[in-house]
């Protein structure tokens, strides 16, 4: 899917996405990798209503995919904008249960990607709602990724994270309008790197027991699903 999607050289990392844009010359694309919710909370064994009660392949894979790729692009000081899922007790999100409280924990990296707190060239957003997009709209009415994507003269950005069916979805769906009505100069393309995307599962036998909405994990997670005509979460 990445290889379709975005031309690749192979270097010493394993790729080159494109040409390098920004400083780098060479006239290509440049492309910013936008990581969403890799969080505890969602993905920490134990670490909450919406975390993984267990060993989780996929999940797993999404963190591992998303920690090569933050590497690669940390090493080649290309943009990256990480949304953090954080929210105040006092303002629940039905219709989920608690999670990602502010302080918990929950709210911050996974142990593997929280070097990237010291990066200069990663912008972290924390946002309280599902949609990424929304979520980086500021009081003053100026929207956080939008400003990244100008300043950094983001034309393509990669999205990869949890959960592909809810926080993805939305943040892409959003984006790719935003795009279309000019609103985020000079994005261009949005890519979803399938491999680099999970999502929670909380079987019918324990939603019920909490008293949440069912999600279990097989349900179709693939770009192609995500601008498919169905739109369940
Ligand atoms: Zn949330």
């Amino acid at each position: 899917m990445l290889k379709r999607e975005i031309p690749f050289e192979d270097d010493e990392d394993g790729f080159i996405l494109m040409a390098e844009g920004g400083g780098g010359g060479g006239g290509g694309k440049v492309v910013g990798l936008v990581l969403v919710d890799i969080v505890n909370g969602f993905c920490t064994i134990g670490a909450g209503n919406l975390a993984p009660v267990g060993p989780n392949k996929q999940i797993n894979t999404m963190v591992e995919e998303s920690v090569w790729l933050s590497k690669v692009f940390c090493k080649k000081k290309w943009p990256i904008f990480a949304l953090l899922d954080t929210h105040h007790p006092d303002k629940p999100e039905p219709p989920y249960p608690p999670h990602c409280i502010v302080g918990s924990g929950e709210d911050n990296f996974v142990p593997a990607l929280q070097w990237l707190e010291e990066e200069s060239n990663v912008t972290i957003k924390r946002k309280d709602c599902i949609d990424g997009f929304i979520g980086s709209m500021e009081k003053d009415g100026s929207n956080g990724f939008a400003d990244w994507v100008k300043a950094n003269g983001v034309n393509v950005v990669l999205v990869v994270g949890i959960c592909t069916d809810i926080c993805v979805l939305d943040f892409v769906s959003t984006t790719l309008s935003a795009r279309n009505t000019g609103l985020v100069p000079p994005l261009e393309d949005v890519v979803v790197y399938s491999k680099g995307c999970a999502t929670f599962d909380l079987p019918l036998h324990v939603a019920k027991s909490i008293g949440a909405l069912a999600h279990p994990q097989g349900i179709p997670t693939s770009p192609g699903t995500l601008h498919g005509k169905g739109k369940r979460s």
